[in-house]
């Protein structure tokens, strides 16, 4: 195998290749990024902030089984139910059973990352259950039949003008551009669906063990209508996503807000606790918090273990110089950018650990996570643990030899002197045009300049006036 395997290899030239996703990520993604900054300007002590919810992050990861225990223990005595899905499996097994235990022919669903990991919509529909995303983004998207391109912004790849012919398609909506006209028909078809689905199914957030409490953040409101609507609410967490207090929860929704969309905080922020009681006026009748490991246990207390701080804001996709270029669909994940070449084969069946490589490794990844999760550290950890071995053997060597070389400087200087005196023979007028070996990659797209004398080592050696 090599690395980008054919079939990666051929999404990213068509990300690379569709102008449609090239204009919609460059109308959406610097604006994301000039709104996250302006947010964080605005946010007094904003670093210490930052080094607070990242602390919390970390104090969780390394007790979550206390914390785990506690919130599942709190959801329980507030009359709600928990299922612990070790599996992907497990966890649709258990909503398809339920659905079908209670008569449900049809689900409204909000926004949640977890059911597209363990490809919830699919089992429901396997099983005859309708699934309806609630979410306008996901709403386009399964219109559209498509997966999420983003963690936050799903439909991010598609302009104003797809969105009104998919509209125009399936909800018969007159031809139009204007938003509001195009939002007005997303929600006549919606409202009904919020009537009439016996199951809401969302994601969750946040867990506060202390209270048992689900935190749910929308910008649309449509998670209010899945959670209190429907007699029952299916609320799908992965297990990482538990935090010990409200004070702690606070801290991680003033950074979370502002890294994922530069609000001071998110328009829809809504706190569940158990499910309707009997002096409430609405609610759902059922609580059930499905809580899905799926993989990421085996990744606690190894050098991997910092990926679980992950709030999934989705800022380092936006930072990602890579991500920026192809679009999230080249990774072929449900996870793509950064967080997502990490996180994808930590989970599940483990696939995925060429991602490794879609990095250039600059950086921009880490400074923006409102948590600091090292991100680059985390994909060279990948390399070198599992993504190495699919490398082809001529560059397995390679690297060898480089690593070899690097430890000996008198060796580094000689295969420097060689390799630009081949440089130079090789190139014309100062450039190399067609390269060979890695350097065909490099030259197939611009000209590799031809090292200059003297050498640098040379120059400083001469200055120094003495040897190496
Ligand atoms: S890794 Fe950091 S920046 Fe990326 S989604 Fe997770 S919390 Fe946000």
């Amino acid at each position: 195998m090599s690395i980008p395997s054919p079939a990666f290899r051929s999404r990213i030239r068509e990300g690379l290749e569709n102008a449609t996703l090239q204009e919609a990520l460059q109308r959406a993604v610097p604006s994301f990024l000039v709104s996250r900054s302006k947010a964080f300007e605005d946010l007094p002590d904003a670093e210490a902030v930052r080094d607070r919810a990242r602390a919390i992050r970390a104090h969780t990861i390394a007790h979550l089984d206390r914390y785990l225990e506690q919130f599942a223990r709190e959801v329980e005595r507030r009359g709600g139910k928990v299922f612990w899905a070790a599996t992907a499996r497990e966890a649709c097994d258990y909503i398809v059973n339920l659905a079908r235990s209670r008569g449900v022919a049809m689900v409204a669903k909000s926004k949640s990352m977890v059911s597209e990991e363990i490809g919830l919509n699919h089992a429901m529909e396997a099983a005859g259950i309708r699934v309806v995303e609630t979410d306008l983004g996901e709403f386009i998207i399964q219109l559209a039949g498509e997966r999420p391109s983003h963690i936050i912004t799903p439909a991010i790849h598609k302009r104003r003008e797809d969105i009104s012919k998919l509209f125009q398609k399936h909800l018969g909506m007159p031809p139009t551009d204007e938003i509001p006209e195009m939002t007005a028909a997303a929600r006549r078809a919606l409202r009904q669906v919020f009537l009439d689905a016996r199951m809401g199914i969302s994601g969750v957030n946040f867990g506060i063990a202390e209270t048992g409490t689900l935190v749910l953040v929308t910008n649309e409101g449509n998670g209010r209508m899945v959670t209190t609507l429907p007699p029952i609410h299916v609320a799908l967490m992965g297990i990482e996503r538990v935090v010990p207090t409200w004070e702690d929860a606070e801290i991680l929704l003033r950074v979370l807000a502002r890294s994922a969309t530069g609000q001071a905080l998110t328009a829809y922020t809504s706190f569940l606790t158990g499910p309707r009681r009997r002096e409430e006026p609405d609610g759902p009748e059922e609580l059930h918090v499905v809580l899905v490991d799926n993989g990421r246990s085996r990744w606690l207390g190894t050098p991997l273990e910092e990926a679980l701080y992950c709030i999934r804001c989705g800022a380092c996709l936006n930072a990602c110089p890579v991500y920026r270029a192809i679009g999230g669909h080249a990774y072929g994940s449900v996870y793509p950018g950064p967080i997502g070449s990490i996180v994808t084969p930590m989970l599940g069946d483990g696939n995925g650990a060429e991602l490794a490589y879609a990095s250039s490794l600059c950086g921009a990844c880490q400074e923006i996570c409102p948590v600091r999760i090292p991100i680059p550290d985390l994909l060279v950890r990948w390399r070198q643990m599992r993504a190495g071995s699919l490398l082809p053997v001529w560059e397995r060597i390679g690297l060898q030899l480089y690593a070899h070389a690097a430890r000996h400087p008198s060796l580094w200087a000689r295969a420097g002197r060689w390799a630009m005196g081949l440089l130079r023979r090789l190139g014309r007028e100062g450039w190399l045009r067609r390269g060979v070996g890695p350097l065909r990659a490099w030259t197939a797209v611009r000209d590799f300049p031809v090292p200059q004398r003297p050498a640098f080592r040379d120059w400083w050696t001469s200055r120094r006036g003495g040897g190496e």
